[in-house]
This record gives structure tokens, sequence and C-alpha cells, in this order.
């Protein structure tokens, strides 16, 4: 039987689900989220069929078909040979770093409220510990499969080198529509997860953290499934809520991140913040603190937000109170009064100054590049430009200001975080804001001058500059 909690409805069925039901599931278990983002329901077979290990063959568009985009994974490992053949390493050095260390999958038999057995799949890739113990979040989302996972671990081992938190990389995620689960089986299958992945997490090992679709509620359940069989260990995870040893600022954090990278590269190209239009696709934890901060403390002008149901666009800006009032009311940015809808495919076509990309990944590719008409792009979400898509930016001079950057205010905090907890010690929130701005505008700084040194693009300027972070750490340790 589902427990009731306080503002925790039962699980809605569904056979009988209906629109107003599945808001109300979704607002019960809230931030878990609030947002259905079910895109194909939850398959076994497809979950598990990436599964092999063993190295990725880069297919080059004629072989993939030209209307498949490059998997995730394969963006990585494109990045990375390109950065790497600038850097004087062995081949032998190159292979060790660019490949995970460590890959699990595990299954997750999770009774339902209904009783019916349910298995998901779930998975944490540990990509290079040679900085520090690995890290990296934790998605739950019908897509993730092992090439994603890999892919994010890997973006996870550059971030944290390049913003020089004493981290490696880690990602983890199960295959789960969040929407369709009542916050009792959630619970059930974030504790079945933790002890499935118990073996290799720990606070000097593994910290995990939120991403898409989970939230300090489940960082919670994870540190306490945790600390049953370890003793009370908050720094097992960062995320959590401040009651159990989270950081202040840890939940606008990568937001907040976003915000003092697009000020510094507005500098960098001679814009003025605040005559800046800023169209951002997301609105979840990233996306919205992206565009309070960029509309509330630096004067930009957030002309266009969305989410999974869609996008709003007003060129004369759209106010963040009632675009969060008008999402917690109704479940969706889409329907904002006095903006006009529009598509996310048309948000990312805008014509505006900036774009964010703050959602999913891949949303920025060959076929849909050549249409961007923003003069910078800033990438909050990960993964979001494939190749192909940072090719047409080049010849189009848009500069794109790359994840591992403009994203890692998310993972500085959660260093922030698991210090705090390692020394039982807590920071107050103005530190933490200012020790963030501080890694933010060194980061940016390190990685414009290596992209200008190497004459590469951002992107490559950053992997150069982790790549050989990684690589000097992982000689100096000895193999
Ligand atoms: P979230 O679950 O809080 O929000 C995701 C948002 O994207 C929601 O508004 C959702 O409706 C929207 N969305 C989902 N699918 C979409 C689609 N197909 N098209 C358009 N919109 C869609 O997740 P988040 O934590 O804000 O993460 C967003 C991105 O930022 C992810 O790529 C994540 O990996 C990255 N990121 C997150 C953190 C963090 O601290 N949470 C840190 C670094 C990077």
């Amino acid at each position: 039987m589902a427990r009731k909690s306080k503002g925790v409805s039962r699980r809605v069925k569904k056979s009988t689900t209906t629109a107003k039901k599945k808001r109300t599931a979704h607002k019960s278990a809230r931030g878990l989220k609030k947002r259905s983002e079910r895109k194909r329901p939850y398959s076994r077979t497809a979950a598990s069929a990436s599964s092999k290990s063993g190295a990725v063959a880069i297919k080059s568009p004629a072989q993939r078909g030209s209307f498949r985009p490059p998997s995730a994974y394969e963006v990585v490992l494109h990045n990375f040979d390109l950065a790497a053949s600038k850097l004087d390493l062995s081949e032998e050095l190159k292979q060790l770093i660019k490949t995970p260390d460590r890959e699990l999958r595990v299954e997750l038999p999770i009774r339902m409220d209904d009783g019916k057995l349910q298995t998901f799949i779930g998975y944490r890739v540990q990509h290079n510990n040679a900085r520090g113990p690995n890290k990296g979040g934790i998605r739950y989302h019908p897509e993730v499969d092992l090439d994603e996972v890999r892919a994010l671990a890997s973006l996870m081992t550059w971030k944290t080198a390049i913003a020089d938190v004493p981290f490696g990389g880690a990602k983890g995620g199960i295959a789960v529509d969040p929407g369709q689960l009542s916050m009792n089986e959630l619970e059930r299958l974030t504790r079945t997860f933790t002890t499935n992945i118990d073996c290799i997490i720990g606070p000097s090992e593994d910290i995990p953290a939120p991403d898409v679709n989970t939230n300090a509620q489940v960082m919670s359940w994870l540190m306490d499934q945790y600390s049953r069989r370890h003793g009370h260990s908050p720094a097992v995870v960062t995320g959590k809520p401040l009651e159990l040893g989270g950081s202040e600022g840890r939940e606008e954090a990568t937001g907040r991140g976003v915000a003092y990278i697009l000020r510094e590269a507005a500098k960098l190209y001679d814009h003025d913040m605040k005559k800046l239009s800023v169209a951002l696709q997301g609105f979840g934890n990233v996306g919205s603190h992206t565009a309070r901060i960029l509309s509330t403390e630096f004067g930009a002008k957030v002309v266009a937000v969305s989410d999974v149901k869609g996008g709003v666009y007003n060129p004369r800006g759209i106010r963040y109170d009632d675009a969060v009032e008008h999402e917690k009311t109704s479940g969706s940015i889409v329907g904002l009064r006095g903006a006009a809808k529009i598509s996310n495919e048309e948000l990312l076509e805008l014509k505006c100054d900036v774009l964010i990309p703050a959602a999913m990944g891949n949303q920025l590719r060959g076929d849909n590049a050549d249409r961007v008409k923003a003069k910078l792009i800033v990438e909050a979400a990960n993964g979001p430009t494939t190749f192909e898509a940072d090719e047409i930016f080049a010849a189009k001079k848009i500069p794109v200001i790359p994840d591992i950057l403009s994203n890692a205010g998310g993972v500085t905090v959660s260093y922030f975080e698991w210090a705090q907890n390692l020394q039982q010690f807590r920071w107050e929130y103005k530190r933490v804001v200012a020790e963030l701005e501080k890694v933010m505008v060194t980061s940016f700084a390190a990685v414009m001058a290596t992209a200008e040194k190497y004459k590469v693009s951002p992107r490559i300027g950053a992997y150069i500059l982790a790549v050989d972070r990684v690589a000097r750490a992982t000689n100096l340790r000895g193999i």
C-alpha cells in the first residue's frame, strides 16, 4: 500500500489516468518532476540493447544514414580525439584516459503499489579518478542507456578538471519515467539502486548528485540507504537538503554558474549584458535559475523559455515570477499569458542574441544548426551540440561556450558541499557564491587562453585544458 505522506498522493493508475490526475500526481511528487517527459514506454530490451562494452567506432554521417545524429558518446569521443591530437601524449595514455574505468549495469526489481513486480535497469559509469574520487549526477529518464551514461561520465571527468576541483568523472541513471511512479515507488527504486551500486560508491570513491528528474529528496534517500550499511555518511552524495548537510547555494549553483559564464562571454565578445535577448530551452533546475539570475540580477532580457511540452516567446521579455507562477499552477510553462506559444524547435531557431540549451542532449545537430540565428550559444545542458553542428557554428562564426565549462557551477558547489560534510562545517551563502564566482571566472579565462593558444574553438580549448590536466595527474600517480 502506498503510504500517504504530506503532499504526496497515491500513484495514479495508468489505466484510469486523466490529464488532471496526471497533473496531481506530478505536482505531488514535487520536483520529481512535475512534468511527464514520457517519450516511449519503458522497454527493458531497449534499455539493455546497448549494454555491450567495448570500443565505439565513430561512423561518418554517410555510414550513419543522413538522419541519425551521432550518439552522445560518439560526440564526446570525437571531441576528445581532436583535443588529444594537439597534446604530446603517448597513444597508450590517450587510450587509457579516453574510455571509462568501470561500468556497472544493475537490474532493479521493484514491487509496484499495485503489487506487480517491475524491473528497471540502472547504470553507474566511472570514467576516470586520476584527480580524485569519481563524481557525477544520477538521471531518471526513459531514454537513459549505457551510451548516454558513458558520455555523461566522460564529460564529468573533463568538467571537474576544468573547474580544478579534486574529483574525477562518473554518471549514473535509471531508464524510467519518474512521472509515472508514486513517491513510494520512487523511493523503493532509489533505495534498490543505491544498494545495487553500494559496492562502488562512497565519500572517497564515487559521490553521486542530482541530474535530470532527480532532486534533493532523491539524494536524501540515497544518503539514508548508504548510511544504513556504512554509518552516517552525508559526504556520499551532494545536492542534499540543507537539513541533511546540503550546501547553501547548491540548488541554484549550475544556473548561477551559467550566468557568470555568459557575463564573461559577453565581455569577451563585446556584448552589453543589459541589451542581450536570451532564449532558454528547459525550465527545470538549471534553466529556471539561469533565467532568474540573468533577468533579475544581470539585467538581460529572457525572451523565450520552454519545457518538455513546448515553449513561450515574448520579444519584450518574460517576467520570471510570472513564468514560475504559471508553471507551478498549470504544470507547464506553455500557456503563459502575454507570450506566444512556440515549439522547442522554434525556440532554438529564434532571432535572439543568446541561445541557452538547458534541457536534454543532442538538440543542436547537423540538421538544424544552420537555422540557428543566435549570436552566441552558452551550453547549460550536457551534450546539447553534436560535432556536425559545431562545424556549422564555426562556419557561421557563432561562438559556442561548451557544457564542460558553462555548467560546471553545479559540481563546483557540490565540491563545497562535500568539503563541508567532511569538515563537519557549514559555509554561509555569501561565501559559497563568492567562491563559485571565482572558480567560474578563472575557468573561463583558462579555457579561452587555451583556445587562443592552440587556435581552436572554446570547446576544443576546454577539452585540451582538461585532457592535459588528467594526463598529468595520471602520469604523476603512475599506472
Ligand atoms: P530538470 O529535470 O530539473 O529539468 C529539465 C528541463 O528540461 C525541464 O524543464 C523539462 O521539462 C525540460 N525537458 C525535458 N525534455 C525536454 C525536451 N526533449 N525538450 C525540451 N525540454 C525538455 O533537469 P536539470 O537538472 O535542470 O538538468 C538540465 C540539463 O542540465 C541536463 O542536460 C543536465 O545534465 C544538465 N546539468 C544539470 C546540473 C544540475 O546541477 N542539475 C548540472 C550540470 C548540468
